[in-house]
């Protein structure tokens, strides 16, 4: 037995046989062309084919995993139209007369590089992206079908690293989970893993002779076992079918309440980026949704959306949520959200940037459009508005009189519209200190647990060296939100979290101790945290 060390990306429990993913026969030949016009109609017609076939992975991805996890399908499909890529492509097939395919691969090498020496991490992690997308154009040009998993048993899948396109292409019947020797915490992968609840584990420096071999991931102690001892085996087959009952267990919660043992009540609501997360938030009997991420609209699309595309948006969480309380968070890009039509300057400090709020209130033509959507859309179920990185009284005064401007339009032009709540998520130091003063102005607060550990401990949090210490349980942070919820209180404001912290359930006990109101968590951890709430006595 050979017992390897991996970090988990997601909790659970796999055994069955190691199946290592190898990646095609990549080797491209290079070779001189006469036709440089038919070649570069060659490319041309690959690159629409492996489009095509994006586009249909993004269709199964959205049914599989929803819009957030589906949208980087429509990135690769962006990225095979830049025009700096096609154009050296094209530009190696016509002045070298070289073939197609050595074109994609020497371009995709050389931007894969380029992205990789950058410092920023998002634009370090489209070095993978750009890679992907030339083997898939490349594999047109060989003529290949798309790549599968090919074993007809389930396995555990094994491999140096998994691009989005590939982990999402795997028939999941087949996966038991996945083992990577590269990959990061924020990767695609483990993002899509955790969506598909299969256990993960990255970092784990596995031997290409353990390929078929028996095994276990031990996603909860990132351990991989090779060839296990029988005693070690049938002891996960136990902690496994523990699992099993586990979740089963937890199915029976839905529909019951969110209470303690002494009576007291919160609210249990989900966290979503898109329409496509409402089904996971339905099936897993979330009371409403406390944030609705509204930038992953921004995020998708290649053009500011219009105010009819989100009013269309918005308009179907409402009527999907069918009279449940629905919070849009308005936009917050900047920071590691960036999108190219906003033309953002490259800052030196972009999570302390212009971001956020900071960019609606000067651009309020931007802010407006949502707005409207927001509100027209609210006429169809109970719709409220939160507005992100809030610093002062006075960004409130000036946002609640756009409201009214918008709300006047509207009503100018005989457009319907529902009440509207209005709240602020509290997640700077700032608006913290100042919570007694913001509580007059708003009808609720959201902590974003997430930023405001970052700006409280002054710790970049998508910075991997300082994981360690990004500790959300700081008291520092504790103590803000007690503070948050007594200010709260006084003026009759409702307070809730939807950071990722609400989903710790070793601190729901202490939450409702200090009488939050509202969790909000990823839809996945409803069931679990209702377990918890429904376990506690807050007396003790
Ligand atoms: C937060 O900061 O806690 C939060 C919920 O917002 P985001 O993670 O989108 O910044
Ligand atoms: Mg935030």
């Amino acid at each position: 037995m050979e017992v390897l060390n991996g970090k988990s990306v997601f909790g659970g429990i796999a055994i069955g046989k190691i199946s290592i993913y190898r990646k095609g026969d990549e080797q491209v030949k290079r070779y001189k062309i006469e036709d440089t016009a038919a070649e570069l109609a060659r490319f041309e017609a690959a690159k629409e084919t492996a489009k095509e076939q994006l586009g249909k992975l993004y269709e199964k991805a959205l049914a599989e995993v929803g819009e957030v996890n589906a949208m980087i399908f429509e990135v690769h499909q962006m990225m095979l139209d830049d025009l700096d890529y096609v154009e050296a492509i094209q530009n190696i097939i016509e002045t070298q007369q070289l073939n197609a395919e050595y074109a994609v691969a020497t371009t995709g090498d050389s931007f894969s590089e380029m992205f990789a020496a950058m410092d920023d991490d998002y634009m370090k992690a489209r070095s993978a992206d750009v890679k992907d997308i030339s083997n898939r154009v490349i594999s047109v040009l060989q003529g290949k079908n798309d790549a599968g998993l090919t074993s007809d048993e389930p396995v555990i899948v094994v491999a140096d690293d998994l691009a989005p396109s590939e982990t999402v292409q795997m028939d999941k019947s087949k996966v038991l989970a996945f083992v990577t020797r590269h990959g990061s915490t924020n990767s695609h992968t483990a993002i899509l893993a955790r969506t598909m609840n299969i256990p993960a584990l990255i970092g784990c420096n596995y031997d290409d002779d353990m390929d078929g071999k028996n095994a276990i991931v031990d996603g909860y102690n990132g351990l991989f076992y090779v060839e296990p001892e029988h005693n070690i085996e049938e002891e996960f087959l136990k902690k496994k079918q523990a699992d099993i009952d586990k979740k089963r267990m937890l199915q029976e919660l839905k529909g019951k309440d969110n209470i303690t043992l002494d009576g007291k009540k919160i609210n249990l609501y989900a966290n979503i980026g898109g329409v496509n997360d409402v089904g996971a938030v339905l099936q897993n009997d979330a009371g409403g949704i406390g944030l609705f991420r509204s930038e992953f609209l921004y995020l998708g699309a290649d053009t500011f959306p219009t105010e009819e595309e989100q009013f269309n948006a918005y308009k179907q969480v409402a009527e999907r949520m069918a009279g449940k309380k629905v919070i849009i968070r308005t936009l917050d890009i900047g920071a590691d959200k960036q999108v190219d039509y906003f033309n953002l300057d490259k800052e030196d400090n972009p999570a302390m940037g212009y971001r956020a709020i900071r960019i609606c209130l000067a651009q309020p033509e931007i802010f407006k459009t949502q707005l409207r959507a927001i509100i027209r859309a609210s006429y169809y179920g109970t719709l409220s508005i939160m507005y992100p990185m809030i610093i002062s009284v006075d960004e409130v005064r000036q946002i609640k009189e756009i409201v009214k401007e918008v709300k006047k339009e509207l009503d100018e032009q005989g457009i319907p519209y529902g009440e509207v709540e209005q709240g602020i998520m509290i997640e700077t130091p700032a608006a913290v200190m100042i919570s007694d003063l913001l509580a007059k102005e708003v009808d609720f607060f959201s902590i974003g647990t997430n930023d405001l550990t970052q700006y409280t401990l002054a710790i970049d949090r998508q910075n991997p060296k300082l994981d360690n210490i990004y500790d959300s349980h700081h008291e520092a942070v504790l103590r803000m939100i007690k503070m948050v919820i007594e200010n709260g209180h006084k003026e009759n404001c409702w307070v809730g979290i939807c950071g990722e912290l609400a989903s710790d359930t070793s601190l729901t006990k202490q939450f409702i101790q200090m009488g939050l109101d509202e969790l909000s968590v990823s839809p996945t951890f409803i069931l679990k945290v209702r377990e918890t709430i429904r376990s506690i006595d807050t007396t003790k």
